[in-house]
């Protein structure tokens, strides 16, 4: 089952589309080719193709010219989930990279009684908890009802995908040369980082999301 957003009035713009459930297999509706990606490879992804393909109005999922708004409520929802992801990939990437720098031993001694390596390290453990507390605090605002999360879910999908690309960037040095290898972990992550800085709206439409919040929030004080 797809969701599908499609332009039923090119006149009226983000207002003129209309959110659809279409099933797989419905005539006209077939997929393109597989996309070759960059990182979260054990996903699929293809392209979609439809051609002549016709949706009876029954298929509409809310209101029609209501497509635009759906997604937007949607995203405020899906956005922590794609944060969580993040946040996964940036404290397995440290957990490793603490283990790899206890172990891995240079001119006889473990890299990590290097002070140096070590404040990377620190670095790295902040940006993740600091990534957690807000994932987290995020999810619990929602669970307890809260629907006005717009400026949350954009700050925690925002925050989380850039502490992940920095940190799984940083867990790539900690590992050296193994860490640009394919036999180890970390250059996967750092390849898997990246989409979560990209999908479910940019990190600068979440830029744009936070900054319009603040523009509302400061006109309703007034
Ligand atoms: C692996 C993968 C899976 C995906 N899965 C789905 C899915 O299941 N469903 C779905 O609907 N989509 C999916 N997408 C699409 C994804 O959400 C979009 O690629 C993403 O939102 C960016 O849109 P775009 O590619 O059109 O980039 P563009 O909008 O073309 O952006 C290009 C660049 O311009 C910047 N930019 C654009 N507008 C602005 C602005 N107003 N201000 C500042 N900068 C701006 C962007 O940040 C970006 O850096 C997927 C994408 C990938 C790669």
């Amino acid at each position: 089952m797809y969701t599908v957003i499609a332009m039923t009035d090119k006149t009226r713009g983000a207002r003129g589309a209309t959110a659809f459930l279409v099933d797989k297999g419905t005539p006209g509706f077939s997929f393109g080719k597989k996309e070759n990606k960059m990182g979260i490879r054990a996903s699929s992804t293809y392209e979609l193709v439809f051609e002549d393909c016709k949706i009876p109005a029954s298929a509409i999922l809310g209101k029609e010219g209501h497509g635009f708004l759906s997604a937007m409520k949607t995203f405020d929802m899906s956005r922590p989930g794609v944060a969580a992801q993040a946040l996964g990939i940036a404290a397995g990437a440290l957990e490793d990279a603490v283990d790899y720098a206890r172990t891995r031993e240079q001119f006889g001694k473990p890299v990590i009684s290097n002070q140096g390596l070590r404040f990377m390290l620190a670095d790295m453990a902040m940006k993740v908890e600091t990534a957690r507390a807000m994932v987290y605090a995020t999810a619990r605002s929602i669970d307890s009802g809260d629907r006005n999360c717009s400026k949350e879910s954009a700050i925690a999908k925002c925050y989380a995908s850039d502490v992940a690309m920095q940190v799984t960037t940083d867990a790539v040095q900690v590992f050296g040369g193994y860490g640009y290898m394919k036999e180890y972990p970390m250059e996967k992550r750092m390849r898997d980082a990246k989409i979560t800085q990209i999908y479910e709206g940019t990190n600068q439409i979440q830029r744009e999301v936070i900054g319009q919040c603040l523009i509302k929030e400061a006109a309703a004080k007034k």
